[in-house]
């Protein structure tokens, strides 16, 4: 029987990618291995978003090598940012790998499985991932996602509504709509539908339990949007809005297109619209020239928004990007980690306070699964939530009573 193996690294685009290729190669009856020693077709999803990535990128591409040479009929894929379009190129720096097809893409190994289901067969997780926006057209100054996923593509809303039902009766109950830009989603579309007009959509599929999104852009996201989140019943009160940085200099020499004064009334419509909304959001420390004063102004920014949960990165030159063609990256690796550090204490102790606040609560919990004995699912508010309980809960949504917090997760009883 045929084997494959997936190593996947980056976003959530990634996971679900990952997913689609995982169902197309079930339904032509492979068999999933943990070990990529045990398959016959191993498929790498790659991620350079940040050099630390690539590097891991890399060393996966340098094992596969080698153990191609002790199991010659093993087949190597590589596919997501790591692809450039120039596949010739890549043949030549890669000529142990088999197949190579960019994030997004169709699939290229035809002469294994036919690749024309590819769209649509995939298994459906409690909480699944549908892409409805391919590329960015932003140009954010770090950053390599318009060179490597291209140009903004929106898939049509009548596709995605047949994949959401399609996924709703393979048993998903939460549909995460995902996109680099989700807030820029059908300007592209001949009837300029918008995000907020594909959750009306989305929200009338029966059996669905809710709906989530990401990533939002401060510059984009619309009162329109807002004002969905508020009365769509499905939707959920948790969005993640990245402001990368607490200084308007630093964000305007990352080309972001908004400043704090815009991001903090962006914070108060959706506080005020949306109540008890969960804000997370994303950093990048050290971007080139970023003084001390500056990366304080980030710290204090942390302490005035109160986001739910903060992702932190280093900035590292990412190949074809303005940053690395016009600036140096001038902050040296161990301040890099030490402001990183900086950013998750105070991050960690304003999500320890927050989550504090639940105990006590009930909260609704949509179980994902089991783990070490418990289930776990997540709040409407996307917080990561145990308990334990005899019964079968996999699917269902559930009132849990929180009796403890810490800054990662919450554990309570039904
Ligand atoms: S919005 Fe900016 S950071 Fe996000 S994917 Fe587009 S270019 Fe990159």
């Amino acid at each position: 029987m045929p084997s494959y193996n997936i190593w996947t690294i980056g976003c959530q685009m990634n996971r679900a990618e990952s997913e689609r290729l995982e169902a197309l190669l079930e339904n032509h009856g492979y068999t999933g291995v943990a070990k990529a020693e045990d398959a016959g077709l191993v498929i790498v999803n790659s991620c350079v978003v940040r050099q630390s990535a690539e590097n891991r990128v890399i060393n996966k591409l340098m094992r596969l090598r080698y153990l191609k040479r002790s199991h010659p009929g093993l087949k190597i894929a590589l596919t997501g940012c790591f692809v450039t379009s120039d596949i010739a190129q890549m043949r030549k720096k890669y000529p142990f790998v088999d197949y190579f097809f960019t994030a997004g893409s169709s699939p290229t190994f035809t002469d294994l499985v036919d690749v024309e289901s590819y769209s649509l067969p995939r298994p459906a997780a409690i909480s699944s991932g549908l892409t409805i926006i391919q590329g960015c057209d932003n140009f954010c100054s770090y950053c390599i996602v318009p060179y490597r996923r291209g140009r903004e593509q929106s898939r049509q809303v009548a596709d995605i509504e047949s994949e959401a039902r399609y996924l709703v009766e393979g048993g998903a109950r939460e549909l995460v709509l995902l996109g680099q830009n989700v807030d820029s989603y059908g300007h592209d579309l001949p009837d300029k539908a918008d995000l907020a007009s594909l959750l009306e959509h989305i929200n009338c599929i029966d059996g669905l339990y809710r709906i989530r999104f990401l990533t939002n852009h401060p510059k984009d996201m619309s009162e329109r949007l807002i004002n969905s989140m508020a009365s769509l019943d499905k939707v959920c009160q948790q969005l993640n809005l990245p402001v990368q940085s607490g200084d308007d200099d630093i964000l305007q020499r990352m080309k972001r297109g908004y400043n704090l004064a815009h991001y903090r009334k962006l914070l108060e419509g959706l506080r005020s619209g949306v109540p008890g909304v969960a804000i997370t959001t994303d950093i990048i420390v050290g971007f080139p020239g970023e003084s001390r004063e500056q990366f304080d102004n980030t710290l204090k920014f942390l302490e005035e928004a109160r986001f739910d949960a903060v992702h932190v990165a280093a900035y590292s030159p990412r190949p074809q990007t303005l940053a690395s063609l016009v600036y140096t990256d001038d902050i040296d690796p161990s301040e890099k980690d030490r402001r990183r550090k900086l950013i998750e204490e105070a991050q960690s102790r304003i999500s320890a306070e927050i989550n504090s606040g639940l105990v006590g609560q009930t909260v609704e919990v949509l179980v994902e699964g089991r783990k070490k004995g418990k289930w776990y699912g997540r709040s409407r508010t996307d917080k990561l939530v145990f308990f334990e309980h005899p019964g079968n809960w996999l699917g269902r949504q559930v009132p849990v009573k929180i009796e403890h917090s810490s800054p990662w997760f919450l554990k309570g009883s039904i």
